[in-house]
């Protein structure tokens, strides 16, 4: 069997190298950390996460929690990493990140089929291939993939939320609760009066941000990770029916709802550090640290981290990648991950799966797996190949699927119909997907 080269051991490229070696494909897995680093990665582990550490929603009715349960249905390695290393989050999967990613280097470094290769790829390779080097691709790699696509290369911003330490929070005002008290209580939660909302919107409207670099000069932002400083200059309440909305939850000192709500949630296993949810930011460093000590409860937090932004880059994958993720103009590559338009870390996860259990398919010489867009594997594909006008990328949603049948007397359809039918058609296509 011809040995496939994934490019990128990231979240896309493990999921990619790990599903080819079970299907008895050998692969040399190229990571070009510690040789050098995007300005978001800081451990030499694989498949970093470099913001958040949750995975999202857990429910079947929600269309990535469904995505998650597909993934396991084919023995994904990223969700077999998730569960060894889940952390509270309340409705969410939410991982401790180093426990996360140790576990997926372990396992890639240990199998037999992998061979790992600490080294940069400067070059696009001969087929069969996947390159998943993520939103941060640059350095002479970038350079050939404009070559390549032209004005099909694209980037906007993403930004990453701060961290602080457990132990510099003030539980005297912070409480611990989830809204209307679903589940466990698992986030802190930051109440405020509104005298002290409009003392902090105020702060951090005005306060200074990170000037942009040449590179970044279109200052365009992704909706779903926008700074919150950003979210907050449309309007003094956006905030507050946003990210700091306080509904569902009662300050146990005063036994009210307050008037807005800073959320924290837990970040590792050890519960040493938080979050703070929605706070992803381009403040300067001080500035963060001056406004965000203004939050009731977080007057003397110690930053483990700041928050950052960075360039996020992607393919306009309309035209130029197929359903299963593969180059139409030069069949045998495959493109995975958060460049090829998709959002997000399981929907990264997600395409690296399709795009190897495709190409494991295609070297077979078999036709390629119908996953479907009555999968949701299949329906970001369809979504990156087909988008009509613009591809903004997007999490996974029930929109990016074949419509359900509404049952008699139904007036929309029952969410679970997704699931039901996703799991039906994945069962009857097993030897496509598994053999
Ligand atoms: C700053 C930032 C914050 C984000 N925050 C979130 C978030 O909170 N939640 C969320 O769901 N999504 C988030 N995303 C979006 C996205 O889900 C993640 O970026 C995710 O990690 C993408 O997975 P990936 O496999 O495509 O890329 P990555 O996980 O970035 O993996 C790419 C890998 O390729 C390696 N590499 C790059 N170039 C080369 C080369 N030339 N040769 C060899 N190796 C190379 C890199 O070192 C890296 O290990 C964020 C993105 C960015 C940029």
């Amino acid at each position: 069997m011809e040995t496939v080269k994934v490019i990128g051991a990231g979240l896309a490229g493990c999921e990619a190298a790990w599903q080819l070696a079970r299907r008895g494909v050998p692969v040399d897995l190229y990571e070009m950390k510690p040789v050098r680093r995007s300005p978001a990665h800081s451990s030499d582990l694989f498949a970093e996460l470099v913001c958040s550490n949750s995975l999202r929603a857990v429910r079947l009715e929600n269309a990535v929690g469904l995505l998650k349960a597909e993934l396991r249905l084919f023995n994904s390695l990223s969700m077999q990493a998730a569960d060894a290393s889940c952390v509270p989050a309340g409705g969410a999967l939410a991982v401790d990140r180093d426990i996360f990613s140790r576990y997926i280097t372990d396992r890639i470094e240990s199998e037999p089929l992998i061979r790992v290769f600490r080294e940069e790829v400067k070059t696009i390779p001969e087929a069969p291939c996947i390159i998943a080097t993520g939103p941060l691709t640059d350095g002479e790699l970038y350079d050939e993939l404009s070559r390549a696509f032209g004005e099909g290369i694209l980037h906007f911003h993403d930004a990453v939320a701060p961290l602080v330490e457990a132990d510099s929070i003030d539980m005297g005002i912070a409480f611990r609760a989830t809204r209307y008290g679903r589940g466990e209580a698992d986030y802190l939660n930051c109440p405020m009066t509104k005298e002290e909302y409009m003392a902090f919107y105020e702060a951090l409207v005005s306060a200074e941000t990170v000037p942009l670099h040449s590179f970044e000069e279109d200052p365009s932002v992704f909706e779903g990770c926008m700074p919150i400083e950003t979210m907050a200059q449309r309007g003094p309440m956006t905030i507050a029916y946003g990210p700091l909305r306080p509904v569902g939850l009662t300050d146990p000192r005063t036994g009210r709802r307050p008037f807005a709500v800073v959320q924290l949630r837990q970040d590792d296993r050890a519960g040493s550090l938080y979050n703070i949810v929605g706070f992803q930011t381009r403040l300067k460093f001080g500035e963060q640290k001056r406004v965000f000590s203004m939050i009731p409860g977080l007057e003397n937090a110690r930053f483990a981290r700041y928050g950052v932004m960075h360039r996020n880059t992607y393919l306009q994958s309309p035209g130029i990648l197929d359903d299963h993720f593969q180059w139409i103009d030069r069949p045998g590559i495959f493109f995975a991950g958060q460049m090829t338009g998709v959002e997000g870390y399981v929907e990264s996860i997600a395409s690296g799966l399709v795009a190897a259990v495709s190409l494991a398919a295609q070297l077979r010489g078999r036709p390629m797996p119908d996953f479907s867009q009555k999968t949701m594997l299949g329906s970001l594909g369809s979504h990156i190949a087909h988008a009509g006008g613009k591809l903004e990328p997007m999490h996974a949603n029930f929109a990016m699927m074949e419509p359900l049948e509404k049952k008699p007397k139904q007036r929309k359809p029952d969410k679970l119909g997704y699931s039901e039918r996703s799991f039906a058609h994945i069962e009857s296509h097993r030897s496509e997907f598994f053999e």
